[in-house]
């Protein structure tokens, strides 16, 4: 039945990381993704959600996603350049650009699909890209895409970024130069040097591109790490994710009113791949709405991320250096990390476990993303936990 040459692929290699205790087992929801989930019938303290604000569940965001449904219909029809450009598809791009305090914005199918269009609708062949070693897997693929040179720099270090602008610009080699960031690092919550970057930017005449997935609904009071550092201006491009603090699905690119027309004509996502759906276009402007009205949601955030912070830390915990309600927990050894969040699973928390190549062998960790809509009681369950599997671990006194 089938290619020969496919089933001895796959039984080599699928084979082998279920041989190797490699292979993610994926648990289906039974049920929306709040602070507590249900899995086999079991409820657990989510920790585990980018849905940072609770908005995923949030009442006027299912009413709006619904009104528009009935509306327009559950899908576009088409694709934005043919006639699956909706009214709200546009409201959409223009309450981000005002959001994100730029001329413009385009709107993408999903933050992976936008950075797949977005870096190769203006890096090519003859440009180089400088990327933050720890950047996320979709910049890497789009930057890949793009077949421009990629020069990684050190994690946040910048004086490689310094080094490695500065040996790209004198090689004369390249016609374009991008430097490329996440604003919020997702294993361990630290937050992009974006001052630095933006005047090593300026004096090496680089491309500025940052991926705020995390930084959104987070920093900057809600607006993101651009905004919180105060350098709207000075970013070429923005992206950013309508699925973790928005709560609903999709990607955006914002910046100015050129750099927008321009993809709107060359990212191939955009021109290729239907629309968002009515629903969704709906629902995220109305995130965006409760997000510029009040920062009720990013406050309580906040208090939730410090509580869970500072329970972990005087367990005992490793929690890193965190700069941002993504809290980790360093348990260090691969199989131990493994056991960990397995264990805390057991007592009524699921925390994932990070491990290499994720992250760096020997620093795997159980990463903890608190959100808006946990109370204190679902917390300090998920703290009584960490205690008592922490010390039946032996890892925490
Ligand atoms: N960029 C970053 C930095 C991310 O963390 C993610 C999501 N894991 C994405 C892009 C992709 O976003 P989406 O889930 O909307 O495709």
């Amino acid at each position: 039945m089938g290619s020969k040459k496919l089933e001895n692929f796959l039984e080599e290699n699928l084979g082998d990381l279920k041989s190797r205790g490699l292979y993610n087992v994926i648990d289906p929801l039974q049920g929306a993704n709040g602070p507590i989930i249900k899995i086999a019938g079991k409820e657990l303290v989510n920790l585990s959600s980018n849905n940072y604000l609770g908005l995923a569940t949030n009442d006027k965001l299912i009413n709006t996603c619904i009104e528009a449904t009935r509306k327009y219909g559950v899908g576009a029809g088409a694709v934005r350049t043919i006639n699956g450009t909706l009214d709200i598809h546009v409201e959409l791009e223009e309450k981000l650009a005002a959001f994100k305090h730029t001329e413009s914005a385009i709107v993408f199918q999903s933050g992976f699909n936008c950075n797949m269009g977005a870096i190769a609708a203006v890096m090519d062949k003859n440009d180089a890209i400088l990327s933050d070693e720890l950047n996320h897997a979709s910049i890497i693929d789009g930057c890949r895409l793009s077949r421009a040179k990629i020069i990684p720099y050190k994690h946040s270090d910048m004086d490689d970024l310094k080094r490695t602008a500065k040996e790209a610009k004198e090689s004369g080699r390249y016609n374009k130069i991008m430097v490329i960031t996440d604003g919020v690092f997702s294993m361990d919550g630290d937050v992009a040097k974006l001052p630095e970057i933006v005047e090593i930017a300026e004096n090496f005449d680089l491309i500025t591109y940052v991926d705020d997935a995390h930084g959104s609904g987070v920093l900057g009071k809600g607006a993101g790490t651009v905004k919180h550092f105060g350098l709207s201006d000075k970013i070429d491009f923005q992206i950013g994710t309508l699925s973790k603090a928005i709560g609903v699905v999709g990607g955006y690119v914002a910046g100015r009113k050129d750099l927008i027309d321009w993809l709107k004509v060359r990212a191939r996502p955009f021109l290729f791949s239907t629309s968002l759906t009515p629903g969704a276009a709906a629902a995220c402007i109305e995130a965006i709405h409760i997000l510029t009205e009040s920062t009720v949601l990013h406050d309580k955030l906040w208090e939730n991320g410090n509580y869970l912070k500072k329970g972990l830390k005087s367990l005992g915990f490793d929690i890193g250096e965190s700069e941002t309600p993504i809290t980790p927990c360093i348990i260090g050894d691969e199989t131990k990390t493994q056991e960990f969040s397995k264990r805390l699973n057991q007592e009524g928390v699921y925390a994932k476990s990070i491990v290499f190549p994720t992250v760096p062998r020997g620093t795997g960790r159980v990463r903890n993303m608190p959100s808006a809509a946990h109370t204190k009681e679902m917390l300090d369950n998920a703290l009584a936990a960490y205690g008592k599997v922490g010390k039946d671990m032996g890892i925490i006194e």
